[in-house]
C-alpha cells in the first residue's frame, strides 16, 4: 500500500489545505485496495454483494428457438408484402413441451409463447391478426403486411449465449443480477467478502441514547446515520459508540476499530482549532493527512491509514504481552475521519467516502449519476468550491426534472436531509445559479 506522501506525489495541485472535490476523490481511489478473499454464497444471499469472479455462461438462455407470442408459426418465406396468407392449422405447440412434427409449405402450427418452434419455422403471427376460416375448418388468414418473416421468434442464446461470459468479475449483484445468475441454472456464487467498517462518534458533548439530557450535550446522530449508509451499501457494520475525548478512550477504540475492520470512519474532532485529543491519536497510530476541502457542508476531513502492528506499541495498548502483539495482523485499516456536523457528515461520506468503500468492495461501478435538474430558484454560490446544497427533485410539467432547495441548509440541521430526495451538486468553478438554469443533482432516494 502506498503511502500519503508517495500519493500526494503522484496528483497535480494536491494542496492539503485547499483540497478540490475531484482531488479528494482521485486520492482516495489511488489510497484503497479491494478485498481479495472470496465465499461461495446461494442466489438469495448474494444480493447486494460483488461478484468475485468472470461467469460464463454453462448454457444459452433461451436453450432453444421458441415463439414470442401466443400465435401460429409458419415459414415466413411464404409471406408477400400485398397478398394475405392462409394456412392449414395442423397441430398445437405449448410450453413446456416439444412437438415433435414437422410443418409444411401451407400448413402452420398454433403455438404458445415460450413454446419451442420446429425446424423450419421462422416466424409467428399474434393470435389476434388471424382470421379463423370455418370452410375449409382449421384453417386461418394472415392479412397482407401484418408480419414479416422472422417476427415473434426468440432466438437460441439471444439473452445469454453458451461459453460467452455472462457477468463480470467487479459486479454488484442487483435483482437483475440475481435473477440473470438463476437463469443460467447456477445455484451459488463466488462473492467477496463483505467490507468490515468500524465506526464511532467523538465528542465530549457527544450523548448516546439512554443518557438523559444534559446542558451543552447533544445526542448523537451520526451513529445512526453512518449505521444506515453502510448498511444500505452492503457493509458489515462495527459499531463502536461514543468514545470520549481522552487519549486513552481514543486509543482503546482505534486499536479495537483496526484490528477487527477494513477500514475505520469517526465523526468529529477534525476540524482546525478543535481542542481534543483526536486528531493527536490519529497521528500517533497512523500515516493521516488532515485536509481542508474547498466545499461546503463539510470542510475538514482526515484521511490515512492506521498501523494495525503500531497499536500494540502506543502508550495506552490494551493489548500488552508480546503473544498477542505477533498475533496483531498485519496491514492497516482505512481511516476516513469525518467531520461531526450531521449534514456534513452525509454529504462527505456520500461524496467521497462512499466511491472508496465501493472500491474497497471491489466493486467495479462506483460513483452515483449525476441528473440534471432545472433549479426553480436562484441560489447563491461561490466558485472555488463544491457545494452540496439538499434539494428536492421532482419531475416539470414539460416531462423534464426540477429542483428547489430545502429551506435552511445549515450543516447541522439534519432535517434538511430528511426533506430532500438529492444534493443538489454545484461544481468546484461554478456561480451564482438564476432560476430555470440547469444544475447537476445526485439522488440518493432508493441509494441509500
Ligand atoms: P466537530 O467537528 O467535532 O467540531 O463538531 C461539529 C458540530 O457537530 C458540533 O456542534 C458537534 O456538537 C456536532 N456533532 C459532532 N458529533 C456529533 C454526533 N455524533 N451527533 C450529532 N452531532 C454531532
Ligand atoms: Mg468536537
Amino acid at each position: 500500500m502506498k503511502t500519503l506522501d508517495q500519493i500526494a506525489a503522484e496528483l497535480t495541485g494536491y494542496d492539503p489545505q485547499a483540497l478540490s472535490a475531484d482531488t479528494v476523490n482521485a486520492f482516495l481511489a489511488k489510497l484503497v485496495e479491494p478485498v481479495t478473499e472470496v465465499q461461495q454464497v446461494t442466489v438469495f444471499e448474494a444480493l447486494g454483494r460483488v461478484l468475485a469472479t468472470d461467469i460464463i455462461s454453462p448454457i444459452s438462455v433461451p436453450p432453444h428457438n421458441n415463439s414470442a407470442m401466443d400465435g401460429y408459426a409458419f415459414d415466413g418465406t411464404q409471406l408477400s408484402p400485398d397478398k394475405g396468407l392462409s394456412l392449414k392449422v395442423i397441430a398445437t405447440a405449448l410450453a413446456g413441451k416439444a412437438w415433435l412434427g414437422t410443418v409444411q409449405v401451407g400448413e402452420c402450427l398454433k403455438i404458445m409463447t415460450g413454446a419451442v418452434m420446429p425446424p423450419g419455422l421462422d416466424t409467428v403471427v399474434p393470435q389476434e391478426f388471424v382470421t379463423l376460416e370455418t370452410t375449409p375448418a382449421h384453417c386461418i388468414t394472415i392479412p397482407a403486411g401484418v408480419v414479416r418473416p422472422g417476427d415473434n421468434l426468440r432466438l437460441l442464446g439471444e439473452d445469454l449465449l453458451q461459453g460467452q461470459p455472462a457477468l463480470r468479475k467487479g459486479e454488484l449483484l442487483t435483482p437483475a443480477v440475481l435473477g440473470l445468475v438463476a437463469s443460467l441454472g447456477i445455484k451459488t456464487v463466488p462473492v467477496l467478502r463483505r467490507l468490515k467498517v468500524a465506526y464511532f462518534s467523538t465528542g465530549n458533548e457527544i450523548l448516546s441514547l439512554g443518557e438523559p439530557p444534559r446542558e451543552g450535550a447533544v445526542y448523537d446522530s451520526n451513529r445512526y446515520t453512518v449505521f444506515g449508509l453502510l448498511t444500505r451499501l452492503g457493509c458489515e457494520v462495527i459499531d463502536m459508540g461514543v468514545v470520549r475525548d481522552e487519549p486513552a478512550a481514543l486509543q482503546v477504540a482505534f486499536e479495537q476499530a483496526a484490528r477487527q475492520a477494513d477500514a475505520i470512519i469517526t465523526s468529529g474532532g477534525v476540524s482546525v482549532g478543535e481542542a481534543d485529543y483526536t486528531k493527536a491519536m490519529m497521528k500517533q497510530l497512523g500515516d493521516v493527512a488532515f485536509w481542508r476541502i474547498a466545499m461546503r457542508p463539510g470542510r475538514p476531513m482526515a484521511v490515512g491509514q492506521i498501523f494495525r502492528d503500531k497499536l500494540a506499541s502506543s502508550p495506552y495498548s490494551v493489548r500488552a504481552s508480546s503473544s498477542e502483539l505477533e498475533s496483531n495482523p498485519p496491514g492497516s485499516a482505512i481511516l476516513f475521519g469525518l467531520p461531526g456536523n450531521p449534514v456534513a457528515v452525509m454529504v462527505t461520506f456520500l461524496a467521497f467516502v462512499r466511491p472508496a468503500l465501493r472500491q474497497m468492495m471491489g466493486c467495479s461501478a462506483s460513483a452515483l449519476p449525476l441528473l440534471q435538474a432545472r433549479s426553480l430558484t436562484p441560489i447563491r454560490k461561490k466558485p472555488g468550491r463544491t457545494e452540496y446544497q439538499r434539494g428536492i427533485v421532482s419531475t416539470a410539467a414539460d416531462g423534464a426534472l426540477q429542483v428547489n432547495i430545502t429551506g435552511n441548509q445549515g450543516s447541522g440541521v439534519l432535517s434538511s436531509m430528511v426533506q430532500s430526495n438529492g444534493l443538489i451538486v454545484l461544481h468546484h468553478h461554478q456561480g451564482n445559479v438564476a432560476a430555470g438554469d440547469t444544475v447537476s443533482v445526485m439522488m440518493f432516494e432508493g441509494v441509500i
